[in-house]
């Protein structure tokens, strides 16, 4: 039970890679906060969560949107009492080529993945120091928080820019003994990845099983998908970890497909 009592809020927890974090944070003694837009999704998550011998609440929140943002954290501190852990995982993937490509879809990428990145970390900060018992910010960011590929620039900008936060967090949060660290996986097949296949068959005109071993997991060492399991595992390790020796790093896990 490396997390017990540990109080961890992961956004975009009602499906995918945060649906899984959350259930392992529970099998690891944490009580989890399940943040998402989709508030049926959430409470689903956290039933099932609660069902099988953990603690889990839902709460609904937009993670562009400041007074959900707030509220959301507050929600979860006046229920478990502290807020030791945030995951900030919610995310969406919009491909196009830089040319087709719109300001709408730039601008609500940008804000999905920074401006939330920002606003949760900003109240759980506060929670954080508030409460004076340190703390660990966790960032979703992806192997394109390192490497690029075409058809999502919008997409890769944002998950570089995660590096440079969770550095400043660092910085800024060590004497308060709050660290600060990147996930960074390769493609995984949760909704987000499965939506991907067909849309980017047809841009690249190739077929979807080309998508698969071409594009996705070409420079893979085994030619691998990465699990939810593996991303989980890595999440409970880094809040686990008990000093401020592992901070502002990015931990890369893609079966090699990128190697820092
Ligand atoms: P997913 O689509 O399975 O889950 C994303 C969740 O985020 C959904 O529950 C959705 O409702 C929620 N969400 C979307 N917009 C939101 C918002 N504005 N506010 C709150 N919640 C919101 O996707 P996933 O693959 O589990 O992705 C989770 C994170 O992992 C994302 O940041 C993604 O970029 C990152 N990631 C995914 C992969 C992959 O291959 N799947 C690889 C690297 C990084």
């Amino acid at each position: 039970m490396v997390l017990k009592d540990k109080v961890a809020l992961i956004t975009g927890a009602a499906s995918g890679i945060g649906k899984e974090i959350a259930i392992e944070y529970a099998k690891a003694g944490a009580k989890v906060v399940i943040a998402d837009l989709a508030l049926d999704a959430a409470k689903a998550a956290a039933d099932e969560i609660n069902k099988s011998g953990g603690t889990a609440m839902a709460v609904a929140m937009n993670v562009v949107d400041e007074a959900q943002v707030d509220k959301g954290i507050a929600d979860a501190v006046a229920a478990y009492g502290t807020l030791d852990i945030l995951i900030s995982n919610a995310g969406i993937q919009i491909i196009a080529p830089i040319v087709d490509s719109t300001l709408e879809n730039w601008r609500k990428m940008l804000a999905i993945h920074l401006d939330g990145a920002y606003l949760t970390t900003r109240a759980a900060m506060r929670a954080m120091i508030k409460a004076g018992k340190g703390g660990s910010i966790i960032y979703m960011g992806s192997v394109h928080s390192h490497e690029a590929s075409p058809l999502k620039a919008p997409y890769v900008t944002a998950k570089h820019g995660l590096i440079g936060l969770a550095k400043v967090v660092a910085k800024e949060g060590a004497k308060d003994k709050i660290r600060s660290n990147v996930i960074c996986p390769g493609f995984v097949r949760t909704p987000l990845v499965e939506k991907q296949i067909p849309e980017q068959a047809k841009e690249l005109n190739i077929s979807e099983e080309d998508v698969i071993k071409k594009v996705m997991l070409k420079d893979t060492v085994d030619g691998e998908f990465t699990t939810t399991a593996d991303v989980a595992q890595t999440a409970v390790f880094l809040a686990a970890f008990p000093t401020n020796a592992l901070t502002g790093q990015s931990v890369v896990v893609s079966h090699g497909w990128f190697m820092q």
